[in-house]
């Protein structure tokens, strides 16, 4: 849903009402997590947090109701790759927007080939990560 409640369109920050929307984080660090979640309030897309990759994919089968994640590629217990195949073997139409600091030129590939949808770029740029996330859930 699209709420344009504010002149300037190019301010995402009161553009987008996510109420209705579960957003899953991926994310072993906690200051991590709370960038995404406090750039996330703005939106009132509801959130869950997984710490790991293996916590990531229980979740995913939890919580049925899940509308979109955002994957951190290094994680403990299973990485952000593995996490997503698995992931995508019981919801392949999910959308998987991976979040990681390396820049090596095959990242996107690797990324792209484990099922993930998008890719953004650690340090995470705010009008970047609302963006990326409305271009699959606004859908
Ligand atoms: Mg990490």
């Amino acid at each position: 849903m699209l709420v344009d409640n504010n002149n300037d369109a190019n301010d995402w920050r009161n553009k987008y009402d996510w109420s209705d929307k579960l957003i899953l984080i991926v994310e072993d660090i906690e200051a991590n997590h709370m960038f995404i979640a406090a750039a996330l309030k703005r939106t009132s897309a509801q959130l869950l947090w997984a710490k790991d990759g293996m916590e990531a994919v229980e979740m995913c089968r939890e919580y049925e109701s899940i509308d979109l994640v955002l994957m951190d590629i290094r994680l403990p217990k299973l990485d952000g790759y593995e996490a997503t195949r698995q992931i995508k073997e019981f919801r392949p139409k999910l959308p998987i927007i991976a979040q990681t600091a390396y820049v090596m030129s095959n990242e996107k590939g690797k990324v792209l080939q484990a099922g993930c949808d998008d890719l953004i770029t650690k340090p995470i740029r705010l009008n970047v990560l609302i963006s990326t996330i409305a271009k699959y859930i606004e859908e």
